[in-house]
């Protein structure tokens, strides 16, 4: 039996997989898509809109610069946990690309996590609370967080000595020509510094590259955003008439070792 990662959401023992997970005292059983359901209680997660938006953008993979910029900062490590990993475009990236990895995606979305399960068979997937990791103390190397939420006292449990969160943002200019599209005035993404209580930083670093999307690509972007709560239908309509549009996707990266 290999060494457990994964531990009890109700009494924190390890979990063993068998037929299903079990601490001994309590049994998950794993779906048919591969994932398990370790979120107790459960949890509000994104909705079937944002879920499909995501799988449909990443099928053509317009981010795939950025993939590989993360591939390679994880390289030289052997377990990787995405947290908020949604669809697991990247984790799905990852291990296809390095077979050695051992790659763990959670999300509060048992929707997301379904999909990610189907589209990516190698990789573990389950359901969790992001408050309450349902992995062992100091279980992972790396600990990525794209564009989600995180609980700063849970990654430090989770990572071992030494390890890593890194940490992508939105820069200044993440999207802004297709906010020239939606709205009259456009304004930057804020340029903010993140500290993590615990953990030292060491590597700020932006990526940007342009992405020429066609209309079932700017659509299902629209659908990522936050902007589709927030655009007129007049917006909306504009954005539908384009054929195709030139698109800067500008990331920051923040790096913290434990
Ligand atoms: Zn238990």
């Amino acid at each position: 039996m290999s060494k457990p990662l994964l531990q009890c959401p109700v009494c924190q023992q390890p979990l063993y997989l068998t037929q299903h997970y079990s601490c001994g005292k309590h049994h998950f059983d794993r779906a048919k898509e591969g994932y398990v359901n370790l979120c107790i209680p459960p949890i509000r997660g994104d909705d079937a809109l944002l879920v499909n938006a995501r799988a449909n953008f990443f099928q053509t993979n317009p981010y795939k610069p950025l993939m590989v910029k993360l591939q390679s900062m994880v390289a030289s490590f052997s377990t990787v946990l995405d947290v908020g990993c949604g669809t697991g475009a990247y984790l799905e990236f990852m291990k296809r690309n390095d077979s050695t990895l051992t790659t763990i995606g959670c999300d509060g979305s048992k929707l997301a996590i379904k999909k990610a399960a189907k589209l990516d068979t190698q990789t573990l997937y389950m359901v969790a609370n992001m408050n309450a990791l349902p992995l062992l103390n100091e279980s992972v190397d790396v600990i990525l967080s794209v564009f989600a939420p995180y609980n700063s006292e849970e990654i430090q449990r989770v990572l071992k000595p030494n390890g890593q969160l890194i940490v992508v943002q939105p820069a200044p200019n993440h999207l802004f020509e297709l906010k020239q599209v939606l709205y009259d005035i456009v304004k930057l993404n804020p340029d903010t510094t993140l500290t993590i209580p615990g953990l030292t930083g060491n590597l700020n670093e932006q990526l940007e590259f342009e992405m020429i999307l066609n209309q079932d690509e700017l659509q299902a972007l629209f659908a990522m955003t936050p902007y589709v709560y927030t655009s007129s239908q007049q917006a909306s309509m504009k954005l539908k008439a384009l054929v195709s549009l030139n698109i800067k996707a500008s990331f920051k990266i923040s790096v913290f070792t434990k």
